[in-house]
């Protein structure tokens, strides 16, 4: 298999694309496919400063590597899920990347903040791991993006995950999550920021091919609650469509983007937002699902005469990470 710009052996098959490209090249292409999302869908310009959500995995890392690269203004914003050796390994990754590019990395310490991590406040709060932990992510990165003055949110899902979400909505029939799936959500109250996903016209193999020909170093390790995920059945079964027939995760996702998505959103009544009672933050409810979600843990965390919750939210105690490497 030849690279179809050099000729020279090939490293990495885009296979939906017919091609095939050597190392140099494919980082190129690579490049160039989130910088075309970017301007394709207006998602932002060079002077906008941009909220990079990391995880440690190896998505959030090449989405913030290759901003860096194009000269956006790039911050990344990590959350320590308190998940244990995995959060621990994930927060270290995230530091020593801000580290080596002299990129400022904002960390948000939620079992220092609401007194226990996301298993914890799903416990108390009668929830599932990761319905807190979702809850968690999209209060907290708007939250932060807001009071740093950021103008949008980037995060790193990508065409298998925007394509796994797409396919498990339309098995539930969930047109309200079917009407607000797009690789843009502009903001509809003044203190939502918008959120973009440059990365969702590239495939997870994609991402991890150029993370492996850069040398980025990720976490390894999947979340502990990612285990028996409905996520990840969703995507096996479109790997396996994908095998024999490429293109497939692709043109499910665009289809939807350009045909049916705009058919439900002409048919759908707009959200009306307002802010919470307690935080500010826009919701469609007197106070916020957050608020409501920590508050009860709070509560739960006093009655139990454990080291209080810190549940005074004002601001989120977002620190700056370790900045540019002194060596
Ligand atoms: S798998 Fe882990 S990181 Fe992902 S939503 Fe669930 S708890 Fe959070
Ligand atoms: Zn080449
Ligand atoms: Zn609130």
């Amino acid at each position: 298999m030849r690279c179809v710009k050099c000729k020279a052996q090939a490293q990495v098959e885009v296979r939906r694309h017919h091609a095939a490209f050597c190392g140099p090249h494919f980082l190129e292409w690579f490049e160039a496919q989130v910088e075309r999302a970017v301007r394709r869908e207006r998602m932002f310009g060079p002077q906008d400063r941009v909220l990079v959500a990391v995880s440690g995995g190896k998505d959030s890392l090449v989405l913030w590597d290759v901003l860096l690269r194009r000269g956006y203004r790039a911050s990344g914003l990590h959350l320590n899920l308190g998940i244990g050796e995995y959060s621990q390994q994930s927060q270290e990754k995230c530091e020593a990347f801000a580290r080596q590019r002299g990129a400022e990395l904002l960390v948000v310490d939620i079992p220092s903040e609401y007194g226990v991590g996301v298993e914890g406040l799903a416990e108390l709060a009668g929830r599932v791991a990761c319905s807190a932990c979702g809850l968690s992510k999209r209060y907290l990165f708007n939250r932060v993006a807001r009071e740093r003055g950021f103008d949008v949110v980037a995060t790193a899902h990508n065409l298998d995950d925007e394509a796994a979400v797409l396919l498990g909505n339309l098995i539930a029939g969930n047109v309200d999550a079917l009407v607000r799936q797009s690789p843009v959500l502009d903001s509809g109250h003044p203190g939502l920021v918008r959120k973009v996903k440059p990365l969702y016209r590239i495939a997870e193999r994609e991402t991890a091919a150029y993370a492996v020909l850069r040398g980025i170093d990720y976490v390894l390790d999947e979340c502990p609650n990612s285990v028996g995920a409905r996520s990840l059945l969703l995507k096996e079964a479109l790997n396996l469509l994908e095998r024999d027939a490429p293109g497939t995760k692709q043109s499910l996702y665009w289809n939807f983007l350009e045909k049916l998505r705009p058919l439900l959103r002409a048919a759908s009544e707009p959200v009306a937002l307002r802010s919470c009672l307690h935080c500010g933050q826009p919701t469609t409810a007197e106070v916020c699902a957050f608020c409501r979600m920590t508050e009860r843990v709070a509560h739960k965390l006093r009655s139990r005469v454990v080291a209080p919750a810190q549940a005074g939210r004002e601001p989120v105690g977002a620190r700056s990470g370790p900045g540019p490497d002194p060596a």
